[in-house]
């Protein structure tokens, strides 16, 4: 069976600059996947690489259900179910909830008929009910805007999720509601692939598997046991026990480049 995502061998570099230095993983449908990785590994740019950003030179493969989608367009690739849930969801005015995820269902290719059966069923389970005739995350809580993200991938019918970061910035409360709204997005033809610099989302969910990039490349995939021991000895841990050694490189002093893209991935 192909999986949702197969990405072999995947580079991506700024400027000169390697960022990510051969990325190899599978999360097949049904699957719920997590990469974990300090600040500055290259979690984010993997993430920007998958949907399209224009900043990276890439090479390697990622496929989606078995097509290539490196050489694709930004919205050639979402519109093969590839989607992503912004870590800092925008606020519109006067635009509301339901009319916006109608409009993106639409441009999804998905028959009015079903838009409807899927918003209704996706609203009940995420509780969205009373947002749908609001403006877009308008005067949401933190939390609430994570579940609305959710809500709103879970109707346009993806193939594969990717979440970045999407627990930070919340209390516990709405981490573990925000894990529970990932769990409930599982479906045996959508991947989800979590991305967290932070252990404690995973008390509330689980996923099939864990994988932990260090220095732009994945050293080691597992299960449960991983999260535990990041949680308890971080990621020099992992670092300590697989030799590797942390690069010379100094730290920027400015902040990464790509922290300002986060909810603008696509400006040039
Ligand atoms: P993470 O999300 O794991 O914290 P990032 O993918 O944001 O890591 O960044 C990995 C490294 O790549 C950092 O050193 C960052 O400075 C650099 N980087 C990422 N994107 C850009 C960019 N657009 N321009 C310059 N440097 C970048
Ligand atoms: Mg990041």
């Amino acid at each position: 069976m192909t999986a949702a995502l197969e990405i072999n061998d995947l580079q991506a570099s700024v400027e000169g600059n390697e960022i990510l230095r051969g990325v190899d993983l599978a999360v097949p449908a049904g699957e719920i996947h997590v990469i974990m990785g300090p600040n500055g590994s290259g979690k984010s740019t993997l993430s920007h690489v998958l949907t399209g950003h224009p900043a990276y030179e890439v090479s390697g493969s990622a496929r989606l259900n078995g097509t290539e989608i490196l050489t694709l367009d930004i919205d050639e690739r979402s519109r093969l179910g590839l989607l992503q849930a912004f870590q800092y969801p925008t606020e519109v005015p006067g635009i509301r909830l339901g009319d916006f995820v109608r409009e993106a269902a639409e441009e999804r290719g998905l028959p009015a008929e079903e838009v409807e059966t899927r918003l209704a069923e996706a609203a009940d389970r995420f509780g969205m009910e009373p947002f749908l005739d609001r403006s877009l995350n308008d005067d949401l809580s933190g939390g609430e805007k994570k579940r609305s993200e959710i809500f709103q991938l879970s109707v346009l019918d993806p193939r594969l999720v990717v979440l970045d970061e999407i627990d930070s910035g919340l209390d516990i409360d709405a981490v573990r509601q925000v894990a529970e709204a990932v769990e409930a997005m599982r479906g045996p033809d959508v991947g989800v692939l979590m991305i967290t610099h932070y252990a404690r989302i995973l008390r509330y969910l689980s996923p099939d598997r864990i994988h932990v990039m260090l220095d732009g490349r994945i050293v080691e995939s597992g299960g449960p046991e991983l999260a535990d021991e990041l949680e308890a000895g971080g990621y020099e841990a992992v670092r300590a026990r697989l030799g590797i050694e942390a690069p010379k490189k100094p730290e920027p002093a400015i902040p990464a480049a790509s922290e300002f893209f986060t909810d603008t991935p696509f400006e040039r």
